[in-house]
């Protein structure tokens, strides 16, 4: 069985998903403070949070528990930098528990939610792993500190992992089943497409005097059923023999500035999206873009929706058709 912390997430719920129509025996661990009951359709559920240490003892004993896929975590750059306690509460405490409780119980094999902010601000791009870890708000840093100790830990107890450094995920469920649904929103294409059908304010652009072609902030977004494939491509490899403390950028080497993903929101919904230009945000480097070189060699992973077109397509019929996103 695999459990699947903050499987009723934006991409715990995606990879669930995709574990399950494979075969895969799922346990959900989430205390549904963001996630979604709905965004499981179905999945076996047990409530609660990874900063109880006697829940997560009790939820080991009474399963039989193969491997971790660790989404929960809190995961907003402009939050983790007016909050940081909360950061590393959460995501640094919150994954020693877990990770004890692994080790604790005998469990070998652990699949990492990291995050491209691990990176700070790259000195080239596309940014590969072997650059230096240098992030630049205190949701990098947790992220990092946790990559770290997945490294100690492995040495120390054979605790193996892949850490997968997430670019930024983007769109939904090709079949529309599951989406993105953040409340409060934050990320960049909900808002465009909100903005778009007027449910939502225009959208503020967070600075257009980036040294970029354009101005604005360049992201790498992955489409998040690429993501999730990723996930069950990492367990595989690692049932398959696949040891130590690794770890994978999940890019497409495809950079997207904020104005160009509003223009080719324009394009899929074939509306306007009216948007003002404000000030930077804090903690937001220029350019993140991935080279997935390195994951493509060692565990064949590709990105199949390889253009901004493609997902933008998949977030617009989930925001078209889903507009109050989930109800539970
Ligand atoms: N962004 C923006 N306006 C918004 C929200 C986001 O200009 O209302 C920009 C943000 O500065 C960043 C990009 O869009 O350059 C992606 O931001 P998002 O919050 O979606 O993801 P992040 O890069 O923080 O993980």
């Amino acid at each position: 069985m695999i459990l699947v912390t903050g499987g009723a997430g934006y991409i715990g719920s995606h990879t669930v998903l995709q574990l399950r129509e494979r075969g895969a025996e799922v346990l959900v661990l989430d205390d549904l403070s963001e996630g979604h009951r709905d965004a499981l359709l179905g999945a076996d559920l047990v409530e609660g949070s990874t900063m109880d240490r006697a829940f997560l003892e009790r939820v080991f004993a009474e399963h039989s528990i193969d491997a971790v896929c660790h989404f929960a975590a809190r995961c907003y750059v402009g939050e983790s930098v007016r909050d940081p306690g909360q950061y590393y509460r959460n995501n640094v405490v919150g994954t020693l528990n877990l990770l004890e409780a692994c080790v604790a119980a005998g469990v070998t094999r652990f699949v990492f939610s990291s995050t491209c902010a691990t990176y700070g601000e790259p000195p080239a791009v596309p940014i590969v792993e072997t650059m230096p870890q240098a992030p630049i708000n205190p949701y990098g840093e947790t992220k990092l500190v946790c990559e770290r100790m997945l490294r100690d830990l492995q040495r120390a107890h054979g605790l193996h992992s892949v850490s997968l450094r997430y670019f930024n995920a983007a769109g939904a469920d090709p079949e529309g089943r599951i989406g993105e649904d953040h409340d409060p929103e934050t990320h960049l294409i909900p808002l465009v497409l909100g903005a778009a059908t007027g449910r939502r304010p225009a959208l503020t652009v967070f600075g257009d005097d980036y040294p970029t072609p354009d101005g604005s902030c360049i992201r790498d977004y992955v489409h998040v059923t690429d993501l999730a494939e990723a996930h069950v491509l990492a367990l595989e490899a690692m049932a398959g023999g696949l040891t130590g403390a690794r770890a994978f950028n999940l890019g497409s080497e495809a950079g997207n500035s904020v104005l160009e993903v509003i223009r080719a929101a324009e394009q899929v919904t074939g509306r306007s999206v009216p948007y003002s230009v404000g000030p930077r945000r804090a903690g937001d480097p220029p350019v993140l873009v991935g080279s997935p070189a390195k994951i493509t060699a060692e565990l064949g992973w590709r990105p199949r929706f390889a253009d901004i077109h493609a997902v933008l397509e998949t977030a617009w019929r989930w925001h078209r058709d889903r507009p109050d996103g989930f109800v539970a």
